[in-house]
């Protein structure tokens, strides 16, 4: 039986996973399949800003992974990926063990590069709180919580994208007391968004007190950010929310990859250089039309992947996947607002918050159920 990996348990993987559970569960005969996930659960990142402010517990952010593949013969293994070798079909793992597989999917998602950041921003690595992995985040935020009640906390958000700017407006609902700044990186706030959006976005932080500055890190040191414009600026905790990178360990893999790394896909989501390896998220670049990275395009493969792999696996044609021009983009404010924003249009409000919050916790409740 042929064998297929899937590697990352990312937005568009569990979607592939409950497809081949429910056929499994219904009696039809999966490929044998194996699922490679470092954490036992996939947070949603949608959920992340909403657990920072204290809207969520951290359970309620995630998708469980043992619960998807129960009475499936799917199989779980609780590793990452350091490397890939496309030609000889094999991945190493972080133990060093070695799999096979004959049918690859990669869905893992962008990583923070500690070691470029570093190059670019001397002391990060020490001082800086990463966001991404998002568990380890998760994890270390409560500490930081724990330290606002004895202290007078000085925080600064590198990242004036999406993610720096939800967690910055989380923080302050969670922490009123505390300092905030956000460092754009010397680019525009919220510089994909159309000016609309930036306008609101840039209204929603001055209203809740965090200083926005259009610079960038360039070096940490304890208790100091040093800026490009030549400033520093205290800081107690550095969260570094920076865009997304490629993984390195796709680097040796063979496989044809964009000019930033990431896995070049056409737009049935295949490899272009190994007809066996598929590819969704933001892991992947598509070379017939390029799509911002996010989660709600990441959600929006899972179906076309899922689709494609049972057709490449059994031998049929493959299907284009068209993703809409215009997704919503939902960007949460902390004290349940939230900035609506599609296509040209956008709208702010409290219904906005509400309507993402139903959104987002439909997508864990219907991962959740068998
Ligand atoms: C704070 C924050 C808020 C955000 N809010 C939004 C939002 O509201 N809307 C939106 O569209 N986007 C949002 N984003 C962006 C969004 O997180 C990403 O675009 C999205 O996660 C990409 O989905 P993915 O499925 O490609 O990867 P991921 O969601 O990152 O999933 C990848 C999975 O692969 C696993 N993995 C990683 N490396 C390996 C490895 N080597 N081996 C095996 N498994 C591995 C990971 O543990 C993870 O489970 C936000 C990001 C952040 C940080």
């Amino acid at each position: 039986m042929k064998h297929l990996v899937l590697l990352g348990a990312g937005h568009a993987h569990v979607h592939v996973v409950k497809n081949y559970a429910q056929l499994a569960r219904h009696g039809a005969m999966p490929p044998q399949i194996t699922l490679v996930s470092p954490y036992p659960r996939q947070l949603y990142s949608g959920m992340l800003p909403g657990f920072i402010a204290g809207h969520y517990g951290l359970a309620q952010c995630g998708i469980e992974l043992e619960p998807l593949l129960a009475g499936t013969p799917i199989r779980l293994i609780l590793r990452s990926a350091v490397a890939l070798d496309a030609a000889a079909s094999q991945i190493t793992l972080d133990n060093g063990t070695v799999l096979g597989f004959d049918w690859l999917s990669v869905n893992t998602g962008p990583v923070q590069d500690r070691q470029r950041l570093e190059k670019q921003m001397p002391g990060v690595r020490e001082h800086g709180l990463f966001v991404r992995p998002i568990e380890a985040f998760g994890a270390l935020w409560p500490r930081v919580a724990e330290l606002a009640q004895t202290q007078a906390l000085r925080l600064t958000l590198v990242g004036g994208g999406a993610a720096g700017i939800e967690l910055a407006m989380a923080i302050r609902h969670r922490l009123p007391g505390a300092a905030l700044t956000l460092l754009t990186g010397g680019s525009p706030l919220a510089a994909n968004y159309p000016q609309a959006v930036q306008r609101r976005v840039a209204g929603a932080l001055k209203d809740r007190n965090i200083t926005v500055l259009v610079d960038a890190a360039i070096g940490f040191a304890a208790a100091e950010v040093q800026l490009a414009s030549g400033a520093r600026l205290a800081c107690d905790v550095p969260l570094i929310a920076t865009g997304a990178q490629a993984p390195a360990w796709l680097q040796g893999s063979g496989l044809a990859l964009d000019a930033q790394g990431f896995i070049a896909v056409d737009a049935c989501l295949r490899s272009t250089s190994h007809p066996q390896v598929f590819a969704a998220g933001d892991v992947s670049s598509r070379t017939d039309r390029p799509l911002a990275r996010s989660g709600v395009y990441a959600v929006r493969a899972g179906a076309a992947l899922a689709d494609n792999l049972e057709a490449a696996l059994s031998g049929q044609a493959l299907k284009r996947h068209q993703p809409p021009a215009h997704t919503l983009n939902l960007l949460s404010c902390g004290q349940r607002e939230a900035i609506a924003s599609w296509g040209p249009l956008s709208a702010q409000g409290r219904w906005v918050w509400w309507l993402k919050d139903r959104i987002d916790r439909g997508f864990i409740r219907r991962y959740q159920k068998p």
